[in-house]
């Protein structure tokens, strides 16, 4: 495909960009090329330009194509983790004594990097709340690079607007970059809507099969796509062929997956308001979630992700973890089979006692795409 393609559907680009046929043997799968090194035809002479699969791998690269063009970027890279991803970016577009604003509930590993890693290398950072359109335009100071967008978040499932982020950021002269694990490109697009930069952790739902680690990161930016991929090989946190294809083949089928994942997440948040041993549920796509409005106008649909606390507390909370016997108690998200967890004892266990405390009787569910009556059937029972 080529510039004069017109734009095609997205599960078309899915399923093609980046991934002709095998030229040598018309293989339809991108073959796994497990090689570091490629012959030269004399010194310097490199036959489809690759030298040495730290800086390309055609694995790889038709797996960034992919990324590029399902995000409606025009430079995908794929990183050996989403934190190698968000490492390579910070790195790339901040310098020591520049200064970033993070959500003020970001992904803890997001904050981590930041905090204990960059922190000691000179970057600033500030924790914002980012539905407060006010606070951003309050925390942004004449060194700050980078707006730090999640929408939505984990695991309260809050949205910001990725628009007026756009703007805040071009006022201010620094970059907009989105972490859209949560949403997909399937149901958000933010370069659309004016981010410089997509993050993704592959290990989520692009992968989608909870068995590959990566990262990506997605540019509409020709000359900012050239600096992250010199960063890219100079730091050299790539994914491996056989990852790179994993996660290929899983953005092959993210658009119907992510439709089920929607569904069936609806149909158990509906469950989850009619049950009497449920207090609160937290999904985007109820009319009374804070983030409503802005949600409906910028995602295709509420994804995948369902957080409710529970009447009786944390004991209550755990209790259900324990219970279930379908869904699976495991942290991470975005894969084929549906997940449990008790985020204050776990993902979130680090961040007890800090601003990104969460509830102790939350209860967080990564909705997978099993048949929805066996997974209410479940939680019935656990809830019981
Ligand atoms: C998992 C995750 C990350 C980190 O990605 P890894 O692949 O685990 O390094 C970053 N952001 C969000 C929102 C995530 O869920």
């Amino acid at each position: 495909m080529t510039d004069a393609t017109p734009r095609l559907g997205f599960d078309t680009l899915a399923i093609h960009a980046g991934q002709e046929p095998d030229p040598l043997t018309g293989a339809v799968a991108v073959p796994i090329y497990q090689t570091s090194t490629y012959k030269q035809d004399g010194v310097g002479g490199l036959r489809g330009g690759f030298e040495y699969s730290r800086s390309a791998n055609p694995t790889r690269t038709a797996l960034e194509q992919a990324l590029a063009a399902i995000e409606g970027g025009v430079r995908g890279l794929a990183f050996a983790s989403g934190l190698a991803a968000e490492d390579t970016l910070l790195r790339a577009v901040c310098r020591p004594g520049d200064h970033v604003i993070l959500p003020g509930d970001a992904y803890g590993g997001t904050y981590r990097l930041v905090a204990r890693v960059l922190a000691n290398w000179g970057l600033e950072y500030t924790p914002v709340p980012l539905a407060d359109l006010d606070a951003v335009r309050a925390a942004v100071r004449h060194n700050t690079k980078v707006i730090w967008c999640e929408t939505p978040t984990n695991p309260l499932l809050g949205i910001a607007d990725i628009a007026a982020l756009a703007q805040i950021g071009r006022a201010a002269s620094a970059l907009l970059v989105v972490d859209n694990t949560f949403a997909s490109p399937y149901l958000q697009q933010p370069i659309a809507l004016g981010a410089d930069v997509v993050v993704h952790s592959t290990t989520k739902y692009l992968g989608g099969h909870s068995d590959v680690v990566g990262g990506a990161l997605v540019t509409g930016d020709v000359g900012l796509g050239q600096e992250l991929a010199f960063h890219q090989n100079a730091m050299g946190a790539v994914p491996g062929p056989f990852d790179s294809w994993l996660v290929l083949r899983g953005i092959k089928t993210l658009g119907v997956r992510m439709d089920r994942h929607c569904a069936n997440a609806e149909r158990i948040v509906a469950f989850l308001l009619d049950h009497p041993a449920v207090d609160r549920v937290f999904y985007p796509g109820l009319p009374e979630h804070p983030g409503h409005d802005i949600a409906a106008r910028q995602m295709r649909a509420f994804g995948g992700m369902v957080s409710f606390t529970t009447r009786g507390g944390s004991e209550a909370a755990l209790k259900v973890c324990e219970l279930v016997q379908l869904f699976t108690l495991g942290e991470s998200l975005g894969g084929v089979e549906s997940l449990i967890e008790h985020p204050a004892r776990m993902t979130h266990a680090s961040v007890a006692g800090s601003p990104l405390e969460v509830p102790d009787d939350l209860v967080r569910l990564s909705v997978g795409i099993e048949n929805v009556e066996d997974l209410l059937a479940d939680l019935a029972q656990a809830l019981a």
